[in-house]
């Protein structure tokens, strides 16, 4: 019979990661966020514990139920989301390397990811562009190569890049064959100090606002061929296998993003149960018409739909991550959805625990108002909802829909 019990281990982990969450992420949240900064003593803290660097990623990937990466995102985006997002955030760049890299990168430049305790850095995943987001296929970045010299020149903007500027590596998409569409593209690393690599604009947001998102320019930067990831010969058979019709794995980015999409769900869950326990508590507390709140069916039946809501997103997201650690096909797009689910279900319940909680959730004395701002990104980065949906759609139909 199929269990649905987390394991001791599991429950070990949670727990490891919701202490670290409550006693120093929650109580910092919502100065970081008036802040708008990198929470950098709080990356530290992650570091002294061993919960910020890469042995402890790669734990959580080798995992083979899946399991830990949902537990721990949800975990610390329940937390706080902007905070989450700041330690979280490397793990696009360092996904890049680990997906694509040689051995001999990953050696090379993950470690450069994280730094070390006593000077923690963070990673970069450059991939969108002020006219290419949704539409991976418009990048304009353009990668050239100088075979005398061994080396890259990369030139182009890139958009709304999480931790683009502050970073000591950037993982850079660009295209090297434009006649190749997509499939044409390569990712790069940019080791730190590369000249050339400038941001010039961090963005002010909405939400996730101890998380720094910006502006990337790439002015003529020139890198050696070994920030090539996965290496000259593999890209030339890629590319060869491209113009020759044959169906590829496609580009590495959107192997990042796959293997993402189910964590970043879980990181929407953790926003949304925050958001739901803490109207849950204030409906049992606050008494209108002499009782509690709660005592009305329409406010707990809301929070009994909130719970449901949650719940069944989570199911979708430990599917989707079993299913994507066992290398079972997803016919459905079941990654997809689980982010689509999730989104949602962030900023629906995020938005119902603000009425839950009256004028008191529209003010800043309470978080709900922050989570509801921080929710909201889940219905658009890593894939819109209508990307999610176009998935979705493109895998039930079997139709190329546009
Ligand atoms: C806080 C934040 C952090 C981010 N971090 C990163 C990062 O680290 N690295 C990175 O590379 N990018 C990052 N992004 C970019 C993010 O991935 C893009 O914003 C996202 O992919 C959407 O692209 P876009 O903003 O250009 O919207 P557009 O693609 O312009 O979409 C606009 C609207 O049109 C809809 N739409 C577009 N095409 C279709 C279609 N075919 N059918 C139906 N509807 C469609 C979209 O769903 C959306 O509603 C980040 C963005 C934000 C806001």
């Amino acid at each position: 019979m199929p269990s649905f019990e987390l394991s001791e281990e599991h429950r070990d982990l949670r727990d490891w990661v919701h202490g670290f969450a409550s006693d120093v992420i929650r109580p910092a949240a919502a100065e970081w966020d008036e802040r708008e900064e990198t929470p950098w003593p709080i990356l530290q803290e992650a570091a002294k514990i061993e919960l910020y660097n890469f042995e402890t990623l790669a734990s959580f990937w080798g995992d083979e139920s899946g399991l830990s990466m949902p537990l721990v995102n949800e975990e610390l985006f329940w937390g706080d989301g902007g905070i989450g997002m700041a330690i979280f955030g490397t793990t696009l760049a360092v996904a890049g390397i680990f997906s694509s890299g040689t051995p001999d990168q990953m050696v090379e430049f993950i470690p450069q990811c994280y730094g070390d305790v006593d000077d923690p850095k963070v990673g970069a995943f450059c991939s969108s562009e002020p006219e290419s987001g949704s539409d991976v296929g418009a990048m304009r970045t353009r990668a050239v190569y100088d075979s005398a010299r061994d080396q890259w020149t990369l030139s182009g903007q890139k958009a709304w890049a999480t931790n683009g500027g502050i970073a000591n590596i950037h993982v850079v998409q660009a295209v090297v064959d434009p006649s190749l569409g997509t499939k044409g593209q390569a990712a790069f690393v940019v080791p730190p100090g590369t000249p050339g690599l400038e941001s010039t604009r961090k963005i002010k947001k909405m939400g996730l606002r101890a998380s720094h998102t910006a502006d990337v320019f790439l002015d003529d930067v020139v890198v050696p061929g070994s920030c090539l990831l996965g290496g000259k010969e593999k890209l030339d058979e890629r590319l060869a296998r491209a113009r020759s019709g044959e169906r590829s794995q496609g580009s590495a980015a959107m192997r990042t993003f796959e293997m993402s999409r189910p964590t970043v769900g879980s990181q929407a869950i953790g926003i949304a149960r925050a958001a739901y326990e803490y109207a849950l508590e204030y409906a049992k507390d606050r008494v209108a018409f002499g009782r509690p709140i709660i005592d009305n069916q329409s406010i707990s039946f809301t929070l009994a739909d909130m719970k449901t809501e949650i719940d069944a997103a989570r199911l979708l997201v430990w599917r989707a991550a079993w299913m994507g650690r066992n290398d079972v096909p997803f016919t459905a797009g079941e990654g997809s959805m689980s982010k689509l689910k999730a989104g949602r279900v962030a900023v629906w319940s995020t938005e119902r625990a603000i009425q839950i909680l009256g004028g008191a959730g529209y003010s800043r004395e309470h978080p709900v108002e922050r989570m509801h701002r921080d929710a909201k990104i889940y219905d658009i980065f890593e894939g819109t909802e209508q990307i999610q949906q176009l998935v979705i759609a493109r895998a039930i139909s079997g139709r190329h829909l546009a």
